[in-house]
Order: C-alpha cells, then structure tokens, then sequence
C-alpha cells in the first residue's frame, strides 16, 4: 500500500552508522593480555572495523560466508563484530573454553573460511587446525609469534586505502552472526541470528522495563563475547553511544572489580558463579573497591541465588536483575525488575520476586505445557517453558534432526521446566534433565540450592539427582564451604527443614573444593552426576 512508513532495514550497519553520527567521542576501554589498558573511542573502532571489512572482502568473504572468531573480550573483537556483518558476512563466535575437539567439529559445521584468533590462543587453534578446512588465520596482537599459516591482524587493518567501506544493501532477514551452544547435552547445535533479532536485542536492553541501558552508562562487557554474542551488550553499548569496558582474559574477581572502581561501570551482566567470587572479594576487604556506581548488575544464564541478590543489596547496594535467556533466544528474553506496586512491600516479598526469572521482554511470548497441555498462569502448576518471538530461532543451523526442539506450530522448547503467575512471571524449577523424580514426584533442585547457599557457610551447592533402588532418584547435596566456615550435614538439614517436606530434604551431603563449570560458567552437573552416581546406594 502507498504511503506506507519506510522499509527501513534493522541492521548491524544501522547501529554502526547511528554510533558513528552520536557517539564518535565516546570512549572503549579494553584490558590487554598483558594487564595494560586500551583506550580509543567509537569513531576510531569503527575506522578500523570498517579497514577490516576491506580487508576481509580482499581476501574473498562474500555476503553469507563465516567468518570466526576464537578471542577474548577486547577492542579487536569488537571491530571484527561489527567489520563482519557490515560486510554481509557472518560472526561466528566460537567458545575458547571448549575441547578441540567440539571445536573442530563447530568450525566445520559453520564452514568458516576465515579464523579471527587471539594470538595466545593459536595454540588453541594449532591443535584442530589440521582437522578444519580454514582458509585464512588471522592473529590480533598480544603474547606469542605469528606463524608463518597466520596474518597479522593490525598489519590488515593498517593498509592504506582501506578506509572507503560502503556495506552493500542488507537485508535485516540476512544472518548476522551465529553461536553453538556449548554441547553439554549432545552434538553442539548452531544457533543462527538475523540482523533485526540483534537490532531488536539491543533495543529491548534499553527499554525502561528492562534493564534501561543509555547513554549514561558504563557497560562492562563480563559475558565473554564468544557466550551468545555476550549476550548482545557489545551492540547495545553502541546502539545507545554508552561507554564500554571490556576485560580482556581476566574475569577473575580483583581484576573486574579494579575496571569496576576505576572506571565507573554502572551496568555490567554474567553468570552467577563470576558474580559469586566477586560478591567473596567484596566481603571478605571492605573498602578495597568501590562500587558505588554500579546501578544494576544483570545476573543469568543460571538460576541465581537469593543469597547473591541479599549479599550485594544489604551489604553493598547493588541492585541485582536476573534474566533468563539461552543460545536460542539470542540470549536475554526475561528479566526480572521490581514491579512499581511491591517497591513499597516488604523486604522478604520483593526478595521473593526478584529471585524468579522474569517477565518477557518486548515481542517475547511465553507458554508452558504440562502433560495434559498448556498449564495456567497460576504459579503453580509445573510444565516445560515455550517461547517464540523475532529473537527466538526457527531452526538449528544445518540440523533438521533437532526439530523435536520445536513444537508443532513452531514455538521453541526451552527444555525448562516453570511456573508462570498471574502477571507473566517466570520461575525455573530445573531444566528438565537436572529435575530429580523422587516417587514419581519432582523436587526441585533449584530451590533446595537457593537455600543451602542462604546458610552463612555456604559458599556454593549443587543439589543432583543420584540412582536409588526403592524411590527412583534422590537428591544429594554437593556443598563448598567459604574458607574458614565449618558446617555438618546435620547442620544443613536442619537449615533446609523448616523450609521444605521431608521427602525433599537431601539424602547425602558431599563437601567438596570445587563445582566444576561448563564452558560458560554454569555448575556442570553431569560431572556431579557421574562422579557421585553411587552414593545414595551406598549410604
Ligand atoms: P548451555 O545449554 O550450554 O548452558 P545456554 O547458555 O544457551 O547454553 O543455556 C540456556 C539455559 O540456561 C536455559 O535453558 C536455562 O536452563 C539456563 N538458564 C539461563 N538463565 C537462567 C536463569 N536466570 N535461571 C535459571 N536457569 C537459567
């Protein structure tokens, strides 16, 4: 019809270009891998993103092609995710904590022709390099050699003459980039997203329902950059002009809560276990950091403790979201702000809220289905959580065997098994295979983790289902104590008990000196699984 609003395209190129004309003096700050700090600012980063585009293009990426990167979160990385979709090409996150193995087999299925790689991980890459049909390797600077298979990074984007980028005419339907999930359960399963489903990303962060990010902000950039495009905050920090802080390799507690202090972060986001070990250090030396400036720290990707969001309200004041979000979703796709009518309620209430997983955000719609169909939103009755939305993928890349992902009129399933209440909020009891059916009921290992880690001992829990002959499964409790806390199994069932029926009280409890984690930060319970599989046997 004429007269129609225009048929603007939603692309990476839109958000480089609105950066470029508002926020050219805006400043990015990078850690370097040898702990020195990187400055520039957005009109040099897309300079040199635009420099690397030409480059890319001279050595034959075409519109469509994968380009991969194997980087950490740095001012480099950051012009390869804009340089590579402006081109039409592209950005194939890959995760550097996974086995060689899954990445050989992860760059293979994407069909990357071209590696952007840290230098100090090229012998990362040596060790699958053989096993990929890469046609060209690319080192960023920092530590090590260049090899002679390898070009060098700044030596591309230095050649004269590379200055005069034009995207060419994109579509926001055309791919933009694309992630694995990290492959815990099974093959890792390619993860596709369209320019608009990043468009749109960037713009639900700054929605005043959400987390709200502006210009104002300082984001620190946590989310390592390979983990669901660091869950788009690298876009967004653009889209809105915001100051971006970005760690480099280290993600340790001192090291982030330095860039915190010094730079004045306002909003940053991660997982749970990162977020833990800096709620420690905070604890354990007041003063030696301030964090005053932070406004809001967005917490996912696994359920996030009541005991986080305490420790940093009451002893720190900073505000805790959850969100809740997968590869599938192009990360974020619920959030968890206070609603204005429980600001003036009672502490406990407010607390119990803001530790479900949120609302959905814009364009995002929920579902979950019980066996007997959809379950009402009463926050009560369990079911598996449905999500579509223009963030949500249709498909896995190259995968039609893993349809059974989606259900019959093309609603994703999450695997989460959730309650939903009245007003849309969310509350993950498990992930369907974590869920623990003890007499063919479900305990929630969820819950019984909240709590352990709400004990003044606990530094973290894991709570696993292990094999028992008369009911089925059980849970059993893996605990790390904070250094210097003592607390008995005894103590812990008597912390749980006023909480929880007695059937959900763990069986066993398993002191040990580390959860392991996957590749991004979660408690790997398959590892638990197998380690402690006879236990409750035994006992
Ligand atoms: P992986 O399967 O490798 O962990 P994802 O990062 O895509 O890959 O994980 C998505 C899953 O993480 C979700 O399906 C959910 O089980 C879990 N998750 C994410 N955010 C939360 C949250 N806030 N609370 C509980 N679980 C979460």
């Amino acid at each position: 019809m004429r007269g129609l609003t225009m048929d603007y395209q939603l692309t990476v190129p839109a958000i480089l270009r609105r950066a470029e004309a508002l926020s050219g003096g805006v400043e990015i700050v990078s850690r370097r891998s040898d702990r020195t700090v990187h400055r520039y600012c957005y009109a040099d980063m897309i300079r040199r993103a635009k420099r690397l585009a030409v480059a890319l293009k001279a050595l034959g990426v075409h519109p469509g092609d994968r380009v991969a990167t194997l980087a950490w979160n740095h001012h480099q990385h950051l012009e390869a995710y804009f340089a590579i979709p402006s081109l039409g090409a592209v950005l194939h996150t890959l995760n550097l904590r996974l086995h060689a193995d899954d990445l050989a087999y992860i760059v293979q299925d994407a069909g990357a022709r071209v590696v952007i790689a840290d230098r100090s991980l090229l012998p990362l890459f040596e060790r699958f390099r053989g096993r990929v049909n890469v046609e060209h390797v690319i080192a960023t600077s920092g530590g090590g050699e260049l090899p002679d298979w390898a070009l060098d990074y700044e030596a591309l984007v230095a050649e004269e003459g590379a200055g005069d980028f034009e995207p060419p005419d994109l579509d926001e339907r055309d791919a933009a980039a694309m992630c694995y999930s990290s492959g815990t359960t099974g093959r890792p399963k390619g993860a596709l997203y369209s320019h608009r489903a990043i468009a749109l990303l960037s713009m639900n962060w700054t929605a005043a329902d959400t987390v709200g990010v502006g210009r104002r902000d300082v984001i620190l950039a946590v989310v390592p950059m390979f983990h669901i495009n660091g869950w788009g905050l690298p876009f967004t920090a653009a889209h809105v002009g915001a100051k971006l802080v970005l760690p480099g390799p280290y993600l340790d507690a001192d090291s982030l809560l330095e860039l915190i202090d010094t730079e004045r972060v306002t909003v940053s986001a991660g997982v749970p276990t990162v977020w833990l070990d800096v709620l420690h250090t905070l604890d354990s030396r007041p003063g030696a950091y301030n964090v005053t400036s932070i406004r809001t720290l967005v917490i996912g990707g696994s359920a996030v403790p009541n005991a986080l969001l305490r420790g940093y309200q009451e002893r720190h004041g900073v505000t805790v979201m959850q969100a809740w979000g997968m590869t599938e979703t192009t990360s974020l796709a619920t959030v968890c702000p206070l609603p204005a009518d429980l600001e003036s309620a009672p502490i406990e209430k407010q607390y119990e809220w803001r530790t479900k997983q949120g609302v959905p955000m814009p364009f995002i719609e929920i579902r979950a289905r019980g066996e007997g169909g959809l379950v009402p939103w009463d926050g009560e009755t369990m079911g598996e959580l449905e999500v579509r939305g223009p963030t949500v993928v249709s498909a896995y890349y190259n995968n039609p065997e893993a349809g059974s992902g989606f259900t019959d009129d093309h609603w994703l399933r999450t695997g989460d098994i959730v309650t939903i209440d009245s007003r849309g909020c969310v509350e993950i009891h498990d992930r369907a295979k974590d869920l623990i059916r003890s007499g063919g009921e479900w305990i929630s290992s969820v819950a019984l983790e909240n709590a352990l880690m709400g004990h003044p001992a606990v530094a973290e829990a894991a709570v696993i289902a292990v094999p028992h002959a008369e009911w089925g499964e059980r849970p059993l409790a893996v605990v790390v104590l904070k250094p210097g806390h003592g607390a008995s199994a005894e103590q812990l069932r008597q912390h749980l008990a006023p909480s929880f029926v007695k059937w959900w009280l763990p069986d066993g409890f398993e002191f040990v000196d580390r959860i392991p984690r996957t590749s991004t930060g979660k408690f790997l319970k398959s590892a638990l699984r197998e380690r402690f599989r006879q236990r409750s046997q035994e006992s």
